[in-house]
Order: C-alpha cells, then sequence, then structure tokens
C-alpha cells in the first residue's frame, strides 16, 4: 500500500487540522473549502476506505471475509493528490475516483472499515501522507482522525448536524451529482444505516477531550466554513502563544 504525493520540501512539519464527524456533516465539502482559502492540503480519508471496498468488489472478494481484505490491502497501491481542487485517487494504477462514489462502494465501505487490521495500515499511511505533504497544513477529514489518527492534532474539530438536516444536505448532493436517480427517503435510510455501521466501530457523535464541537444545523454553507475557519485561527493562535 502506498500514498504518493509531494515530497517535503520544507523540512517544517505541517499544521494539521483534524475534522471528524457523521455522513451528510458536510464535512468534506467545508473541509475541501478551507483548504483552498488557507492554501493548505486535504486529505478525504474516507477515499481510501471507499477506495479498498471498490477494490474488494472489482476482484469479486466477499467484504465480511476479513482475511481476504487484509491480504488484499498488501496489493493495494493508493495514489492521491491533497490539492483541493482537483482530487483524484488511483488505485493500483487505475483511475477510480468516481466509482469509489458508486452506491454500492457506499454500502460495502463500512464492512472494510470495521476491520482493525485494515485501520491500522491506513492510519499509518495517513500519517505518513501529511508528513511527506510539503505543505504549510493539511486538513485531514474522516472518522477516528481527531482521536485516534491525529490526537496531537494543532485543530481537532467534530463538525455535526442533526440527523434529517444531514439527510437532506445529503439528498440535494446526490440530486445535483445525478438529476431524478435517487429517491429521498433512500437517501435518508442509507445515511442512518451507514451511521449505526460506523458508530459500532468509532463514536463520531460526541467530542472528546480537546476537541472542538461545532453544530451546522442552523448555519448554511458559508457560515459553517467561517465557523472553522475561526476556530483554526484561534486554537493556531494560542498555539504559536
Ligand atoms: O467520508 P466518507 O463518507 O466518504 O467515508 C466513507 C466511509 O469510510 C465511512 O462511512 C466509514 O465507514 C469509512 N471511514 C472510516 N474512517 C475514516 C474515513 C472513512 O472508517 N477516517
Amino acid at each position: 500500500m502506498t500514498g504518493t504525493n509531494k515530497s517535503a520540501d520544507s523540512g517544517t512539519e505541517p499544521i494539521v487540522v483534524a475534522v471528524d464527524g457523521p455522513a451528510g456533516s458536510g464535512k468534506s465539502s467545508v473541509s475541501r473549502k478551507i483548504a483552498q482559502q488557507l492554501g493548505y492540503g486535504y486529505l478525504d480519508t474516507g477515499a481510501a476506505y471507499r477506495a479498498l471496498a471498490w477494490l474488494v468488489g472489482e476482484r469479486g472478494i466477499n467484504k465480511d471475509d476479513s482475511d481476504a481484505v487484509c491480504a488484499l490491502v498488501e496489493d493495494f497501491h493508493y495514489a492521491s493528490t491533497l490539492d483541493p481542487e482537483t482530487p483524484s485517487v488511483v488505485v493500483n494504477g487505475t483511475d477510480a475516483t468516481m466509482a469509489i462514489r458508486r452506491p454500492e462502494v457506499s454500502s460495502d465501505v463500512s464492512a472494510v472499515a470495521r476491520i482493525a487490521r485494515v485501520r491500522e495500515h491506513f492510519n499509518s499511511m495517513f500519517r505518513v501522507i501529511v508528513a511527506d505533504s510539503g505543505m504549510p497544513g493539511v486538513i485531514v477529514e474522516g472518522r477516528d482522525i481527531t482521536t485516534v489518527v491525529f490526537p496531537d492534532a494543532s485543530v481537532r474539530i467534530l463538525l455535526t448536524a442533526d440527523e434529517t438536516v444531514r439527510a437532506l444536505r445529503r439528498n440535494a448532493e446526490l440530486a445535483e451529482q445525478s438529476p431524478g436517480s435517487h429517491s429521498a427517503k433512500k437517501t435518508a435510510e442509507q445515511l442512518h444505516a451507514r451511521d449505526r455501521a460506523d458508530s459500532r466501530v468509532v463514536d463520531f457523535m460526541n467530542a472528546a477531550e480537546g476537541v472542538v464541537l461545532i453544530d451546522s444545523t442552523t448555519l448554511n454553507f458559508d457560515e459553517t466554513v467561517d465557523a472553522v475557519i475561526a476556530v483554526i485561527r484561534e486554537q493556531t493562535v494560542k498555539e504559536k502563544a
């Protein structure tokens, strides 16, 4: 398994902004926007889990067979850009940027993400990608990031929103991607099913000590971005003081 990015050119550690939160909390789009505004890199950790779930499907492997999935991890060569403008995912030489967003991948991903050995491999890979980024800062987004992967990050944020609002946002996102090909009820059901499956592995609804909770239920996209940037500025100033 590999993660390729620009090699470090400055020897200084990038500022890590760790963002955690449930499906539909807006953490991906908000993190991307913030990375663009601050000139930081953007690491979507969910994309790596999706990429593995996609490869499991491609190879016809049973997603619930943890030994077979772990064996596949040894032959899983993952490359992603940290560029928030054009995030891309290449798996074993194949561009899987679009394929990892397919509904069947969304349904299968929790099964591979709950395997402890897969998580350990991925967590090490994420730390290497960030350390080698050569960027002033990286927004790292996904489950477990604030607590397990980067517990010492300069900034740790849990972005959440109530369940109904998250389902509505996810639905609007899907409607934009493929108009007419989904139902709001089904989207809400899938989101709740993924919440249930993921919450057996990580607690992404309650902020751990030192993690700042931002509830975006009543905030629009720009207000959420501003709220997160305000926390980043406050925490990084505190760290320098
Ligand atoms: O962020 P996204 O919704 O694309 O993540 C897809 C799935 O990958 C999540 O539902 C979860 O099962 C898994 N995941 C994880 N840990 C992460 C990121 C994602 O378990 N850090």
